[in-house]
């Protein structure tokens, strides 16, 4: 029989450009940690879109924020000032304990951003020779979709005919402090890390990997770069992942969260030493720092802090976690994470398994094969989490 929600995936995949492999669940309505399809069917999400819905879907201190700016001004294009960017400069610069900050709208964008910052500032501030900046990455990193982006990856998929790649990139071992010491030279401008790497299956470094890397940083005048764009803004129990290090980055770049799952925005923060090599021509976005953005984000930023949410996400999942690690089962290979950003890794693919949990209500979604990523939105309860562990448990159990 065909419902409203078949004819909706029959058209997706019609016109739409085959690039992703969704669940087959439509989505139509969404309130808090729980979301509805056309049919009334309630699901709980899991996956808070990737981090970027922590603050739960259409919080109402973020819509009426939307809201309210929608009536007055949306967009004025960095031709001219608009009354919403100064406070949001001013609102990012205190929480992140920096002095510069440059909005962009997606994370792909901000990563560019970042990779710009570097290389420029290695050239004008740390005087390497034009043209030959380095950047160090790590294997397994997801820094987005933009060629720069995908020049950083180590996965064939993401890189698969869409050559020749950015110069200049050298990738090291995820957490291996000796080869990124190897891997530094005089013409390294910076290294760029995931705190704890998501896309590929919440990947925790060794502990103390931040600080070392970091101070290895500094000994060799090298940045170093935090993509927080999925871990940052409370999701691992801090308000960001360098916080379990007590380690301030050079440059931190911010998305997802930022706009409370409401509008795309995102930045990069650093000290003017650093961003300060930006001029007037040298980069921009026409919807960057848009007005409509920045309101949302303050309100976003507003409910992270009003409602404790880094307090919340290492409480609450520090619960979650010892919950999932009674469930006994020789397929469950391991279960970890900070805060509420949970891996369950099994011996098979989980893909089977995330679709006989969105059967019992909960929607997850698989990473990397034979990864479940637990990662619900911040405001979850308690009494919510029990709910889930126990399908999680009918199902892994
Ligand atoms: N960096 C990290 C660590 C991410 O997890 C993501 C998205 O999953 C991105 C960058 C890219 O962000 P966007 O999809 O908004 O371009």
């Amino acid at each position: 029989t065909s419902t409203k929600s078949t004819e909706i995936i029959e058209k997706t995949h019609k016109f739409g450009a085959n690039n992703y492999h969704p669940l087959p669940i439509v989505i139509s309505k969404a309130e808090g940690v729980w979301v509805e399809n056309p049919e009334g069917t309630r699901y709980m999400d899991m996956l808070s879109a990737y981090s970027a819905v922590n603050q739960g879907h259409r919080h109402p201190k973020i819509i009426q924020a939307l809201k309210d700016q929608a009536d007055r001004v949306t967009l004025t294009s960095r031709a001219f000032h608009n009354d919403q960017l100064g406070p949001w400069y001013e609102r990012i610069c205190k929480l992140t304990n920096k002095n510069m900050a440059l909005p962009m709208n997606t994370g792909a964008e901000a990563v560019e951003t970042a990779l710009k910052a570097a290389r420029r500032w290695g050239y004008d501030v740390k005087g390497i020779a034009e043209n030959q900046a380095e950047i160090i990455a790590c294997t397994g990193n997801f820094h987005g979709r933009t060629m720069g982006a995908v020049s950083l990856s180590s996965d064939p998929e993401y890189k698969r005919g869409f050559g020749p790649m950015l110069p200049g990139i050298k990738l090291i071992p995820y957490g291996d402090l000796e080869a990124l010491k190897a891997a530094i030279t005089p013409n390294t401008a910076a290294f760029l890390m995931e705190p704890i790497q998501g896309e590929a299956g919440i990947i925790l470094p060794p502990d103390g990997f931040l600080k070392a890397a970091s101070e290895l940083c500094k000994e060799n005048n090298v940045l170093f770069i935090a993509d927080e764009i999925q871990v940052g803004l409370a999701r691992t129990g801090k308000m960001f992942a360098c916080d379990w290090e007590e380690v301030e980055p050079d440059m931190l770049i911010l998305g997802k969260a930022l706009g409370g799952g409401v509008f795309p925005i995102s930045c990069v923060v650093a000290n003017s030493d650093v961003l300060g090599v930006f001029n007037p021509g040298s980069h921009g976005s026409t919807f960057g720092g848009n007005p409509l953005a920045c309101a949302v984000s303050l309100a976003a930023l507003d409910v992270i802090e009003e409602e404790k949410l880094p307090e919340r996400s290492l409480e609450l999942g520090k619960y979650f976690l010892d919950q999932l690690k009674t469930i006994s089962n020789p397929m469950i290979k391991e279960v970890r994470g900070k805060g509420l950003f949970i891996g369950v890794e099994l011996t098979e693919e989980a893909r089977p398994y995330c679709e006989q949990l969105k059967e019992e209500g909960l929607l997850c979604k698989e990473t990397h094969d034979t990864v479940i990523r637990f990662a619900p939105p911040l405001i979850i309860s308690k009494e919510e989490i029990d709910w889930a562990v126990a399908k999680i448990q009918k199902i892994l159990g």
